[in-house]
């Protein structure tokens, strides 16, 4: 017989139940109700399949040897290879690559991506390297997992701090020591090195598709709705056009920089350049500068958080007064917010589900270094498009089926894929 939460004894994962890998557990247990007869195999999500530390020594320009220290773990493998970025970042920690590999489990599931969830890091402020000791990292880095990452066991891809380039690095690093190229071991590679097309814009361009699906469901139309975007990077910049071109009136964004805000909507195209020119939003001519905290309390149709986690927290929620928030960024909304906003009546479109356009071309592009055989942008574009309605369709139908909301939808979609695959598996031996 399988065991229940009170068979288990405590372990070192549980002392270490806190922060991130706590809020994660938290989720977890909210969707257990729905989770039927399945709710037997629940522990499976709350462990991590495989947790590697590894030590990463290298010597500096200076002739010093330092030493830092890596992660990768796998969180869940049952319905494909682990799938999910490499952070570096100086507060990395175990618990948090436990709960970011848990939650890439539950984003591929929620997409009916074929994989499991997966994450790695290192704790170094990157910034403190030179590009020779950076490189020298990555790939004693990589040669470090390298006992668990493969095309078909696990693929990195970026995430905060690491680019094309450092998976240029991880890939030949992995290729030297395999002894043949691999272009599919790690995914977010330049097109030179058989990355995809389309992959720049596509978590944006799934942002704009799932808000666009939202928004038929509650009887909005895009064209003239009014749009607040916070964060006008890769994911809300390309939003943001995708709004812009197809009629709505982006109202209001906010960077690192300032806020810029016009009624009648803000040229995106101009802004684009003006950002590409200045650094920032601040100082836009053609709009005025608002303070950053009411850009949450302006009346809109959307609200996009794409750029930090813990934005909406219990501080500014009861002011947001949108229709539809779509979490470009991961982890935007906190639990005590989310509550807030449902109680408000206002549809959140989860991480999960909003920002999976990113992995979803990441799945392509693995795909396409398989089979050696590269997609156009458009058929690119098409694909993603039927993935995020897909994906859509059947957590908002979870949604209206349980009385819940779409994040804890996006759960139950997810968390049931991934244990019907260990149930039909079985344990070994
Ligand atoms: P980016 O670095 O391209 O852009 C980040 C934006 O946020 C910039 O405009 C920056 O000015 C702004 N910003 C930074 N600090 C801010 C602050 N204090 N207040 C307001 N704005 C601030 O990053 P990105 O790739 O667009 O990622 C944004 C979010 O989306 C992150 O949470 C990331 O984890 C998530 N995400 C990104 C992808 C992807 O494919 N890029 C995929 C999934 C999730």
């Amino acid at each position: 017989m399988a065991a229940s939460s009170s068979h288990v004894l405590p372990s070192y994962l549980d002392a270490q139940a806190l922060g991130p890998w706590g809020i994660y557990l938290q989720q977890v247990d909210r969707v257990t109700p729905y989770l039927g007869s399945l709710a037997r195999w629940v522990e499976t999500l709350k462990r991590p399949k495989r947790a590697l530390i590894v030590d990463v020594p290298i010597e500096m320009d200076d002739g010093r040897i330092a030493h830092f220290e890596g992660y990768r773990v796998q969180h869940n493998t049952s319905r494909g290879p682990g799938k999910g970025g490499v952070r570096y970042h100086q507060d990395v920690t175990l618990s948090e690559v436990m709960a970011l590999a848990a939650w890439m489990s539950v984003k591929n599931a929620a997409l009916n991506l074929p994989y499991g969830g997966a994450k790695g890091g290192i704790r170094v402020d990157p910034r403190q390297l030179s590009q020779p000791e950076l490189e020298r990292m990555t790939r004693r880095y990589t040669s470090e997992i390298g006992v668990i990452i493969g095309p078909s066991k696990d693929i990195p891809a970026p995430d905060v701090n690491t680019n094309a380039q450092i998976m240029s690095w991880m890939m030949d690093t992995y290729s030297m020591n395999e002894g043949s190229t691999a272009t599919g071991v790690v995914t977010g590679k330049p097109v030179a090195l058989g990355g995809s097309l389309g992959r720049t814009e596509a978590t944006g361009r799934g942002v704009f598709v799932v808000a666009c699906e939202a928004a038929r469901d509650a009887g909005l139309a895009i064209e003239g709705a009014r749009v607040v975007v916070q964060g006008f990077g890769n994911v809300g910049g390309t939003a943001a056009r995708l709004f812009h071109d197809a009629g709505a009136k982006v109202i209001a964004v906010q960077d690192h920089t300032g806020t810029v805000h016009r009624e009648g909507g803000l040229d995106i195209s101009d802004l684009l350049a003006h950002v590409s020119r200045q650094g920032g939003v601040a100082g836009f001519a053609g709009g005025q500068a608002l303070p950053n905290e009411e850009l949450w309390g302006l009346q809109t149709e959307f609200l996009v958080p794409a750029a930090l986690e813990g934005q909406l927290t219990s501080a500014n929620a009861d002011r947001v007064r949108a229709r539809i928030v779509v979490e470009g960024a991961n982890g935007p909304t906190t639990p005590e917010a989310d509550d807030i906003l449902a109680d408000k009546g206002i549809i959140v479109v989860p991480d999960v589900l909003a920002n999976a356009g990113g992995v979803t071309v990441s799945y392509f592009e693995w795909v396409q270094d398989f089979s050696s055989f590269f997609w156009s942008e458009e058929e690119i574009n098409q694909r993603l498009e039927r993935i995020m309605r897909e994906a859509y369709a059947s957590v908002s139908q979870t949604a209206k089926q349980h009385g819940v909301t779409l994040r804890t939808a996006a759960f139950i979609v997810a968390c049931t894929r991934i244990l019907q695959a260990r149930q039909v598996r079985g344990l070994y031996p």
